[in-house]
């Protein structure tokens, strides 16, 4: 076996909803709401599915959806992109393992911000690179100007930026970004944005894309996810957009990957992506009503919910809450002894200098946060 994978054992999210399924527990772990998706969007693709093609798309994506991605970031943040800057892949994971893989050559270093989503460093080493790892704490998860020069080597090539961050629900600030931006302009170094959250923010907090800021349009990956802006986690449709001469090397690791995605799924992602702002200001409001629920009833249960302005997912202080166990002993207790799955923030470290916080996904219908605010209340 490849020694990355020898080392490795399976995704926290895969274990955490299996042991959910296996014990009935209600499932605050792996990010997905509760419902099959927005039924539009699901007459969208079931009408795509019968009435067109269900052959190869071109490889690239459908010519439409690449089209309405650079239309809706056009509209809803102001960036300029041509269609031929588009790429769709099979979801977001798929687009960061084939812009590492296109990117990255043995020995190259990567900047990692930790937490990190646990896909990354397994991907980086499989590329043949050298994970180089910036510690975030919190509760204000800040990126300094320090900590990422102190990273940063003359073998530097890529820096891997996830904002809104998962799992913190934290949104990089504009401070943040130009500290980001101008650390890759002066290394000259490619930014590879994970930005599905982009749309799931709350408190009239809007997403920056760092694609945005001076010197950073031709030396930028953005990242997006169906998955996340619609809810529709399953369809595995994502998309990475970058100027040519890198979006070159992308199309050409994409084409060995997944090669295309299904046609009609494009189609109603496409669709969905050209609704009014008022669709998108309704789910965020939804999403944000659930994130109040869970914070305020958990809060009443006596712990201490450090703030989420963005993503599906809120975490509790456990030090603060003033229960004296760590992260990973938490989660595994609340399994038989509350009926509730949650997940270790300290999974998304590559060591383990974080043990007191524990993240709860909220995007699910009130009767199970409800329910899982009762059993977490009675743990205590
Ligand atoms: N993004 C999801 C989460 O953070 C997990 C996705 C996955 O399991 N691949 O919960």
């Amino acid at each position: 076996m490849n020694p990355t994978y020898a080392k490795m054992g399976t995704t926290i999210f895969e274990k955490m909803s299996a042991l959910a399924r296996e014990t009935g527990a209600i499932n605050l772990g792996q990010g997905f709401p509760e419902h099959a998706g927005p039924p539009d969007m699901l007459q969208a693709a079931a009408s795509a599915l019968v009435e067109r093609s269900s052959q190869y798309p071109p490889m690239a994506g459908l010519p439409e959806l690449r089209r309405a991605v650079a239309d809706h970031y056009a509209r809803h943040q102001s960036i300029d992109l041509s269609p031929e800057e588009v790429i769709v892949t099979s979801g977001a994971t798929e687009a960061i393992a084939a812009a590492l893989l296109a990117l990255v050559s043995p020995g190259d270093e990567v900047v990692l911000i930790q937490p990190l989503y646990d896909a990354y460093l397994p991907m980086v080493e499989r590329a043949g690179g050298v994970a180089r790892l910036v510690t975030l704490e919190p509760p204000h998860w800040r990126i300094t100007a320090e900590a990422l020069e102190a990273a940063i080597t003359p073998r530097t090539r890529l820096l891997v930026l996830n904002s809104p961050l998962n799992p913190t629900g934290t949104m990089a600030s504009e401070a943040e970004l130009r500290i980001v931006a101008n650390a890759c302009v002066a290394h000259d170094l490619v930014a590879l944005c994970d930005e599905v959250w982009e749309h799931v923010t709350f408190d009239g907090n809007r997403h920056v894309p760092l694609i945005s800021l001076p010197g950073m349009r031709e030396r930028t990956v953005k990242i997006g996810s169906a998955g996340k802006i619609f809810s529709v986690t399953g369809w595995k449709v994502g998309w990475m957009c970058a100027a040519p001469p890198l979006a070159t090397a992308l199309a050409r690791a994409h084409q060995f990957l997944t090669f295309t995605t299904p046609p009609n799924l494009q189609w109603a992602v496409a669709e969905g992506l050209g609704r009014d702002r008022e669709w998108f200001d309704a789910m965020r409001a939804d999403y944000q009503r659930s994130r109040d629920r869970l914070s305020a009833g958990l809060s009443a249960a006596g712990y201490a919910m450090l703030p989420s302005a963005a993503t599906w997912f809120i975490s509790a202080d456990l030090a603060a809450s003033g229960i004296a166990l760590d992260d990973v002993t938490f989660c595994e207790r609340i399994v038989p002894e509350a009926g509730v799955v949650a997940i270790p923030v300290s999974s998304f470290y590559a060591e383990r200098p974080v043990t007191h916080v524990v993240r709860f996904c909220f995007c699910k219908s009130d009767a199970t946060l409800d329910a899982g605010i009762e059993r977490l209340a009675r743990f205590r």
